[in-house]
């Protein structure tokens, strides 16, 4: 859609006032999608006026004017569009009374002029002003249109967004803006980044004001919750895309923004300002709320005031000058040091057009720890003073809104004018001693007065150095028990993977061996069993393995069994020989390890990662019992079966360990303690001839000390066969603490 602006009034002719109409309809049509190809300024004249309409009409599909719809003689866009048209003019009654009210409200008569203001071009769409008295009117003149509107701005406003801009813009469809605010690269970069984002049939418009850009994004779409879900979508991958330079959405200005995190995280900011004289305090406090993030800004433009005011050493001023980055941090920690604020903003450089360092300013960002010092050089001679002094607030903003968003403060910038690239300053973290804050100083562990600060006057009383021992105290404390945890914690993992590869070694020798040794090479004994090839080249000790199966397969135990020349050798050691606090599964060392003893013992820790015999405790219930009752064993030569028949808690003092008997009655004693003692009952019996293996591992219960909990299994008798067993609890086992009496004595 082609389109043009008419401008109407003498006084925009004469340069009374600036044209704002103009480049507020500008900006709005052109995100409407219209190519708006002239704007013309036209004095309060008829014929002038409707030439000018004639023409515009001929070359463009809409025409807009602003001005000259009020009640006075010079108002004559509507006669000139009237005239122009061969449309007579319509008194709409509605208007009429609403303008008469309008003046009866005040307590007055309807000038006859005012009248005129009711008047509407026959077939004209009338579009209220919600501002002024004078509707705007929307004619269409075959497929091409006249849209006038009024003169005051807000007037203009009004009627465009309220009304017109639905009529003309999309057909009846919702237009929706959603705007992205960067501040911190040149516009064409942005653009160049905006690009790249996927913003389907979007219009996205960017603008430059006052040092900071916008990215408008305007979608058009039949229904309203459309258009804000898809301007939104787009936004968000356009700020996404800008990264760190995007600030905000819909922002007002920077400064809001910065106002607005300060509130949200309830924190105060406090400056100090030379060149700026004042500029950052009145951005900050232009904004509505803002008195509850600032109380105080000092202005010095001296430097006598700065140090008066803002206690600027005179060495630094000496030393450095009035314009330098130590300057600017000695002027943000006065002010802080003055002040409750958690944050201080400084301003220091030369704005002056005689000045040869004209546009090299210094803005600081101190947070009580640390500083930041950034470098402007603003030196083209395109910066005039107020540019330079709004450029050097804005990045007062920047570097705090950095601050409070968790972004690095010290970057490498891009320098407003091109490609040069600005490294910012990190200075501190400093101490200093505060000397006069009030009853806030002293409030929490730290208290202000020894805070941190740029200027090192360094103070010392008894009670801080306490706190300061007893924090370090405290991290001391912390850092040694997170090395115990961490250690706790790679051991368990290191003993989960040695069982995991003995499990691999023993279960699938053949693949092991290929995935992991395929040179390997067995010099062991030639008569056992493969599967102990690899765990026997690794460790000679082994003897067997245990594996302890439910009934649906899942192994719960399964380890590999050694034996040492004493029973102490494998309980804080591993398999593979390292170190570890679950050790091995080992059987006693008086236990023949090949053919087995009448009692073969064999222990492992209850560890509370549930590794090792942790698990065999479980055997407290007939039901854990009924889904596991054997104990698969095998040798290094053959594999054996025993069937669980007694499962308890003892101390020592049951020498449950007894490994041979000098008769037969020694050994059906110690059975018969066992079955009495034990929590489950079973269907197995246990003879004088038969061979059993016991289970042995540590129970934990209060005031007993070497408490165990054993679970015992009788050899498989030749032909039987594994299944049948079953338990049911025994309600009458032994208590720990009570001793077996044998039946008969
Ligand atoms: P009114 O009912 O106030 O007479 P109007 O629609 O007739 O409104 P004008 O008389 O042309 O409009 O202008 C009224 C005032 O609106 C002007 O004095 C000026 O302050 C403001 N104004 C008009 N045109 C513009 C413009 N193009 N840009 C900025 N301000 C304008
Ligand atoms: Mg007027």
């Amino acid at each position: 859609m082609k389109c043009e602006i008419i401008t109407v009034g003498t006084e925009l002719l004469f340069g009374e006032i600036v044209n704002t109409n103009a480049s507020y309809l500008a900006k709005r049509l052109k995100r409407l999608g219209a190519e708006v190809s002239r704007q013309t300024s036209i004095g309060d004249d008829i014929t002038r006026l409707k030439n000018c309409l004639r023409a515009a009409l001929e070359r463009s599909d809409l025409v807009v004017t602003t001005g000259g719809l009020g009640g006075t003689d010079d108002d004559v866009t509507r006669e000139a569009v009237s005239d122009l048209l061969g449309l007579p003019m319509q008194r709409d009654p509605e208007l009429l009374d609403s303008i008469k009210e309008y003046f009866a409200a005040k307590g007055e008569d309807m000038p006859e002029s005012a009248a005129k203001e009711a008047d509407v071009v026959s077939g004209a769409k009338v579009l209220s002003n919600g501002k002024g008295l004078a509707p705007g009117q929307y004619v269409a003149v075959g497929e091409k249109a006249i849209l006038l509107l009024p003169g005051p701005p807000a007037e203009l406003r009004d009627v465009f967004e309220n009304g017109a801009e639905r009529v003309i813009g999309a057909g009846g469809k919702h237009i929706v803006t959603e705007a992205v605010n960067v501040f911190g690269i040149p516009e064409s970069a942005m653009n160049d980044i905006i690009k790249t984002v996927d913003c389907g049939g979007a219009l996205v418009g960017t603008y430059a004001r006052s040092g900071e850009l916008t990215a408008e994004i305007t979608v058009t779409a039949d229904s309203k919750g459309e258009a804000e879900t898809s301007a939104k979508e787009i936004a968000d991958r356009v700020q996404e895309a800008l990264g760190e330079y995007a600030y905000g959405r819909n922002a007002d200005s920077l400064a809001g923004e910065v106002v607005r995190l300060l509130k949200e995280k309830k924190l105060r900011v406090t400056t100090a300002e030379s060149c700026t004289g004042g500029l950052v305090a009145k951005r900050i406090t232009d904004v509505n709320g803002s008195s509850a993030v600032f109380e105080q800004g000092v202005t010095a433009y001296s430097n006598d005031i700065k140090r008066s005011a803002l206690s600027v050493r005179g060495k630094t001023l000496k030393k450095y000058g009035a314009v330098s980055p130590q300057t600017a941090a000695d002027m943000a920690a006065g002010a802080l040091f003055t002040s409750k604020a958690d944050f201080a903003l400084s301003v220091t450089g030369c704005a002056g057009d005689d000045d040869p360092n004209k546009g090299i300013v210094y803005v600081c960002l101190y947070d009580g720890r640390d500083c930041f010092v950034r470098k402007l050089s603003l030196t083209d001679p395109r910066y005039t003073r107020s540019r330079i002094r709004e450029i050097a607030a804005l990045h007062a903003f920047d570097m705090l809104r950095r601050r409070l968003t968790g972004l690095p403060v010290v970057t490498e910038r891009w320098l407003a004018e091109g490609d040069s690239v600005m490294p910012d300053i990190k200075v501190g973290p400093f101490y200093v001693r505060q000397k006069n804050n009030g009853k806030d100083a002293k409030k929490g562990f730290f208290p202000r007065r020894y805070r941190f600060d740029p200027r090192r006057t360094g103070g010392f009383n008894w009670l801080n150095l306490v706190r300061v021992m007893a924090f370090c105290m405290a991290f001391v404390v912390l850092v040694v028990s997170s090395a115990y945890i961490l250690n706790d914690y790679m051991e368990r993992r290191r003993n989960i993977k040695a069982s995991e590869t003995a499990q691999d070694m023993f279960n699938d020798t053949q693949k092991y061996i290929e995935e992991n040794d395929p040179d390997f090479i067995y010099t062991g004994p030639e008569d056992i069993l493969e599967n102990f090839h690899v765990l026997y080249m690794q460790n000679s000790d082994i003897i067997g393995w245990i594996s302890i199966k439910k009934n649906n397969g899942a192994a719960f135990i399964d380890y590999p069994v050694v034996q040492s020349s004493d029973n102490d050798h494998y309980l804080r050691r591993s398999f593979f020989g390292d170190y570890a606090t679950g050790g091995t599964i080992f059987m006693d060392y008086r236990c023949n390890a090949s053919i087995f003893s009448k009692n073969t013992v064999i222990y492992g820790h209850n560890m509370k990662d549930n590794s090792m015999f942790a698990q065999l405790l479980k055997y407290g219930s007939a039901s854990f019992y009924n889904s596991a009752p054997i104990i698969d064993y095998s040798t290094l030569y053959e594999g054996y079966k025993f069937k669980i028949f007694a499962a308890f808690y003892t101390t020592t003092d049951f020498d449950y360990i007894q490994v041979s008997f000098s008769d037969r009655k020694e050994f059906l004693a110690i059975v018969s303690e066992a079955k009495a003692r034990s929590v489950i009952t079973t269907n197995v019996d246990v003879g004088v001839d038969d061979t059993i293996m016991t289970l042995s591992t540590c129970a934990y219960i209060d005031g007993i000390k070497d408490a165990r909990f054993v679970v015992m299994g009788r050899l498989l008798r030749d032909g039987e066969s594994a299944g049948g067993c079953w338990a049911s609890e025994n309600p009458d086992a032994l208590d720990i603490r009570q001793e077996y009496v044998p039946s008969g004595e």
